[in-house]
């Protein structure tokens, strides 16, 4: 693409917006259809889960100015919340002033589970024993997949033991597989090969079959995205803000009650990507947490610290469990634009978008609570959505927005005297 820079993005009316972001990847016009709100036709989508009854419209914008390794990049994001968009887009315009962010990740690399209750003695050794044959078992259940150079990458034999007070102790084997999906997310793929397994591992160890499933604590499938700032960028009191930023940090660290909340600032920019793009987020958010537990304690996902030169330096490092095939990708014609209008090259360039999203959304949270607190920014982009929850129309919009953010009320009750009061004088 030519640049993601697209100055006054955000005054454009949507059309307008639509074209603007179109043209800047090179793509026709014509494919704006894909974001109106009956996109989806319903044939499709009752052949897509149960039950269905229609289809449930969300926003979808787009974050300009993101720099990724040296490439513009427009990201598409679904989310129902103000000021998620936006901060992307101004995290991404500021750290574009220092070469933009940065992000690398593993292979593809998915971890499926097949467990054994109630082993016999010795199970756990004699399976690790039988791992070279259980590989070569492997071997062509996904022919595709190795076409495409995916495939097993070893396996691993682990003992579990379920010891919780007052309850009987239960010992188990659980064999791990490795499957590179490549651009897959791969959970279809990974517990098509535990099924397959799993009658074997049961006769080698001599237990009761268990669990056969993927595992969503995808640690070999890790991204990482960084991004080196200098301070000034936050203005005249840049050097603070970055000092705040990193202190923000050390509470999240220190504390899961913060933690917590830290990360799911760091989601609402990857569940929005990865909803627009038709990722599985609920296995994204699982892997997400859990890796954030691994050492005990419930951790932030992104460290900020300022370094020897005063820059404020941010990583990011999370499970990203994504495909750009498989599931529902092909299927949703949304998604298909959302694909096109970010470039995305396949399941790691997406995973390293991801990372750099949830990166930026939580620099921008940060910033804010470390200047002026989240609630001023955010309540303002809120008051649109109050103003509509009021009963405004048209260009009663703006106006009585304007009358929220003045008097710092943002409530139903205020937004509807307002609007009663501008109905009142209008007349
Ligand atoms: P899938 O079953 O559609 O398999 C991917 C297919 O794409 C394979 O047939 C593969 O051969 C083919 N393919 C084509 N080009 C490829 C490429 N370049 N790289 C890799 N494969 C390629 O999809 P999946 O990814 O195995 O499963 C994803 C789905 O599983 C999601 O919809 C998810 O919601 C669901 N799921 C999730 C969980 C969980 O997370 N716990 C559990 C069960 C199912």
């Amino acid at each position: 693409m030519s640049s993601s820079r697209i100055p006054g993005f955000y005054k454009l009316s949507p059309a307008a917006r639509r074209e603007a972001a179109l043209a800047a990847v090179g793509l026709p016009a014509q494919r704006g259809v894909a974001w109106a709100s009956d996109a989806l036709p319903l044939e499709r989508a009752d052949a897509m889960i149960e039950n269905v009854v229609g289809t449930f419209a969300l926003p979808n914008g787009v974050a300009v100015n993101l720099l990724l390794n040296g490439r513009d990049r427009l990201v598409p994001m679904v989310v129902e919340e103000p000021s998620v968009v936006a901060a992307v887009a101004n995290m991404a315009r500021l750290a574009r002033e220092s070469g933009g962010f940065t992000a690398a990740c593993d292979e593809s690399v998915m971890i499926g589970q097949v467990q054994v209750s109630d082993p016999a003695p010795g199970a756990a050794a004699r399976l690790r024993e039988a791992v070279p044959r259980l590989e070569a078992m492997c071997v062509g259940v996904h022919r595709e997949l190795e076409a495409l150079g995916g495939g097993l990458r070893g396996m691993e034999v682990r003992e579990v033991v379920y010891d919780e007070p007052g309850y009987p102790r239960e010992e188990m084997v659980v064999l791990h597989l490795f499957l590179d999906c490549r651009d897959a997310m791969g959970a279809n793929m990974i517990n098509t090969l535990a099924e397959r397994l799993a009658p074997e591992v049961v006769a080698i160890t001599g237990g009761k079959q268990g669990l056969r499933i993927l595992s969503n604590l995808a640690d070999r499938r890790v991204a990482r995205a960084r991004v080196r700032l200098d301070p000034s960028v936050f203005g005249d009191e840049g050097a603070a803000v970055a000092q705040g930023i990193a202190a923000a940090y050390r509470f999240a660290y220190a504390d899961p009650y913060r933690a917590a909340t830290h990360n799911k600032g760091i989601m609402n920019g990857v569940d929005a990507v990865a909803i627009a793009t038709g990722n599985d987020w609920r296995a994204i958010e699982a892997g997400a947490h859990a890796y954030a537990a691994r050492n005990g304690q419930y951790r932030p996902l992104t460290a900020w610290r300022v370094d020897a030169e005063g820059f404020l330096v941010g990583t990011l490092e999370m499970p990203m469990q994504v495909g750009t095939v498989g599931g529902a990708i092909r299927v949703h014609p949304t998604v298909q634009a959302n694909l096109a209008l970010a470039e995305v090259a396949g399941a790691a360039d997406l995973a390293m978008l991801l990372a750099a999203v949830g990166l930026a959304q939580n620099m921008g949270a940060l910033r804010a609570l470390a200047t002026e607190g989240i609630q001023e920014g955010h309540m303002r982009m809120h008051a649109r959505t109050v103003a509509l929850g009021a009963g405004a129309v048209g260009d009663e919009i703006p106006r009585l927005v304007n009358a929220l953010v003045a008097c710092h009320d943002y409530t139903v009750p205020r937004a509807s005297a307002l609007l009663a009061s501008l109905r009142e004088s209008g007349r």
